[in-house]
């Protein structure tokens, strides 16, 4: 990797402090490695409030956000619907070790916008949730291995960790040590959007695959949707090997329409198994699994196959994640879709000015800017070939002017209710000058 810190040096005192005093008792200052500037240089910016389509740092600077938190706030921040959700849920109680009512409600209002989706159950991130499925498919199926898509990022389950993207891609890490050769053994890894790497794996080890689990469509190598053909590869393969299909849509779930990237691809497979988090959880910790009754059934205490959590179905969480779902309407889909796209061609018109090569990729509402000379990017040898430093320029120069984008070339850009036509404005504005940056730190 590039040591660029030295181009961008903090200016920004009091995030330069409480990073300072992070870095002593937390390993790399961080909480989660993508909030670490290691692959664009500088420092974190510690952020103290948030106000719809703004975030707030500790010096007092005020950033148009398109990180969202990875996603959740797609209403923006502090939405009166779900401040008053979370508020009148606090009011009561918020943790009781019991059932709730808005456990139910949640869960309903998932089965009634996901129609393959027949029964879920609640847990508190996307990593529980796809560590579950995988061990449910296992459970349902009695095979071990699983099938998983170089670049596609299913939270930090061992099993899943080989090949991963987000902060794994990011970091440009090699396979994480602490996952052993036994966890890893199981998986196999295949190139997203190859259709004939699926077919000569079932061919070879058909019997034996318990899942296929990919990204709905990927967002963690940056944004790369799946071919037709690669989705129904995916269902028909699987269906006729008795391998269960797990669609991610932790991160397209409720983002890129009501139904997710489901919703999108109604003619597309169905998948038996789904995993949410982000959305749902409208910036708490809730997340889920779910799908097929009779899958749905194998786990404890209606089956076999044990899952629990203390905290799963917390009563603030699933008020925030409800308030999140029920102002999703059709006209916020229509906006996201809108704004997305008035984005994503004025950048293209900056970088086109200053000849920075790129392509913009879509999934939904969802896109990310690859640095790159290919037309198109599908898979993650692809996403890896990308100038780096000229992104580092870029995000340097948009953060300096008040945009605050994923610190990353590997992520999705992300909007929210909230980013009306005066708050894209700023963005565009900031955009030439952080083109010219991105063509002078080009490699
Ligand atoms: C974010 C993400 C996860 C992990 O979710 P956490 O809540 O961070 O554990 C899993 N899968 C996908 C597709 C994601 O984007």
């Amino acid at each position: 990797m590039t040591d660029v810190s030295a181009d961008y040096p903090a200016d920004a005192p009091a995030s330069q402090a409480l990073f300072d005093r992070a870095s002593i008792v937390t390993p790399g200052g961080v909480n989660s490695p993508v909030r670490a500037f290691r692959a664009v240089g500088g420092t974190p910016r510690f952020m103290v409030r948030g106000e719809g389509p703004y975030l707030f740092d500790a010096d007092g600077r005020r950033y148009v956000d398109l990180v969202c938190s990875w996603g959740p706030m797609i209403l923006g921040h502090r939405h009166p619907a779900v401040v008053e959700a979370v508020t009148a849920a606090a009011a009561n109680g918020y943790s009781f070790g019991t059932p709730t009512e808005g456990e139910v409600a949640l869960a309903e209002e998932i089965v009634a916008r996901v129609a393959p989706v027949e029964q879920v159950r609640l847990v508190s991130s996307g990593t529980e949730a796809t560590m579950s499925a995988i061990r449910l498919a296992r459970g349902f199926t009695g095979r071990a291995k699983i099938v998983k898509f170089a670049g596609c990022y299913h939270g930090h389950v061992d099993s899943l960790l080989v090949a991963a993207g987000s902060g794994v891609a990011t970091l440009a890490l090699p396979d994480t040590p602490g996952v052993t050769g036994a966890a890893a053994a199981d998986t196999i890894v295949l190139p997203y959007n190859d259709v004939e790497a699926l077919q000569q794996t079932f061919a070879a080890e058909g019997g034996s695959i318990a899942a296929v689990i990919t990204e709905a469509a990927a967002g963690n190598m940056g944004v790369v949707p799946p071919t037709r053909e690669f989705e129904a590869a995916l269902r028909d393969l699987t269906r006729l090997n008795g391998a269960l299909l797990i669609s991610d849509e932790v991160m397209t779930g409720f983002r890129v329409s009501k139904a997710g990237w489901q919703g999108l691809s109604e003619s597309g497979p169905e998948p038996d198994l789904f995993t949410f988090g982000k959305v749902m959880g409208g910036g708490f910790p809730a997340a889920a699994f779910g799908g097929r009754s009779d899958v749905m059934a194998y786990l404890a205490p209606a089956g076999p196959v044990y899952q629990a959590g203390t905290l799963s179905g917390n009563p603030v969480a699933t008020a925030a994640g409800l308030a999140t779902l029920r102002n999703l309407t059709d006209d916020v889909y229509g906006h996201l879709l809108a704004q997305a796209g008035k984005l994503a061609y004025a950048v293209r018109d900056a970088l086109n000015a200053e000849g920075v090569p790129h392509t913009i990729q879509f999934a939904g509402s969802m896109f990310s800017v690859f640095f790159t000379e290919q037309t198109t990017v599908s898979n993650y040898e692809q996403a890896r070939q990308q100038d780096l430093p000229a992104f580092s320029g870029f995000f340097h120069s948009m953060l300096s002017q008040g945009v605050y984008l994923p610190p990353s070339a590997f992520e999705a850009w992300f909007l929210s209710a909230a980013h009306d036509d005066a708050v894209l404005e700023q963005v565009v504005a900031a955009l030439p000058a952080a083109a010219k940056e991105a063509a002078r730190m080009s490699q």
